[in-house]
């Protein structure tokens, strides 16, 4: 089990943890997330130790935050919708882990860890590379031996674990990479944030099927931008 009692000085929070996560996760099923392996990954995988101390007792709030480098990690009712969305891919059961998953931007860790739990394999890909090596740190007491931290540029993708059954990207750009498109299986699915209009971002979702690309906007995010390159 890992919903353990953490210690209030070690972790900053005023209350066990698995008590506040929960109640988190009661929010996050009555603002619409159904997916119980999406709600089952939030309950057990621990916000706040991916969080500075100083903001432990704010991990879960449904805020987002600051996680250095001037990145944030996103608020969790925009992180479990945009799981929820990629494991409703075509040809996918709804109760079933997704297969290989690929992420651009790892950020702190926190997404890539929850991903671990609904599908069999993880990439996710970081260009800074303080941020790679924080993720790193946090994710190793957790032993996902199926997530895979990467430093790089995730602008092409990574094609050594493609095809994907599913793409997610914690970081907007102008459009959607095409090598991402490329190394998404066929019945797979994407899902980023998107400038569809100046100084506005929309989520967008994209499937792979055999008669070719389905592309869907869907509502407005506000993501930290896509940036080309290593840091
Ligand atoms: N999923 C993360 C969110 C991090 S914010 C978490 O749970 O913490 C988005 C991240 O995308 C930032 O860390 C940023 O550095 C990274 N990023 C932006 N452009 C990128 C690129 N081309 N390749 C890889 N990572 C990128």
């Amino acid at each position: 089990k890992q919903n353990s009692v953490v210690s209030p000085a070690a972790s900053g929070l005023g209350l066990d943890s698995a008590t506040v996560r929960s109640t988190m996760v009661k929010k996050l099923a009555e603002s619409g997330v159904e997916d119980e392996m999406v709600l089952n990954a939030m309950l057990a995988v621990e916000r706040h130790k991916f969080l500075d101390t100083a903001l432990a007792n704010q991990a879960y709030e449904d805020t987002s935050l600051p996680i250095g480098f001037g990145q944030t990690i996103s608020k969790p009712n925009v992180v479990a919708r945009m799981i929820e969305l990629l494991r409703r891919g075509k040809n996918l059961k709804i109760t079933g882990k997704l297969g290989r998953v690929l992420e651009i931007g790892t950020g702190c860790g926190y997404q890539a860890a929850l991903l671990s739990h609904v599908s069999q394999e993880v990439y996710s890909i970081e260009r800074i590379k303080g941020l790679y090596e924080r993720a790193r740190e946090n994710i190793r007491p957790m032993r996902l031996g199926n997530l895979h931290l990467l430093f790089g540029d995730g602008m092409q993708g990574y094609a050594s674990g493609a095809p994907y059954a599913g793409i997610i990207a914690a970081a907007g750009g102008d459009n959607i990479p095409a090598e991402w498109i490329e190394q998404l299986a066929e019945g797979g699915r994407l899902v980023a944030p998107m400038s569809v209009t100046k100084g506005s971002q929309s989520l967008v979702v994209i499937d792979k099927t055999s008669s070719g690309i389905q592309k869907t906007v869907l509502e407005q995010v506000n993501f930290v931008p896509l940036l080309t390159g290593v840091a």
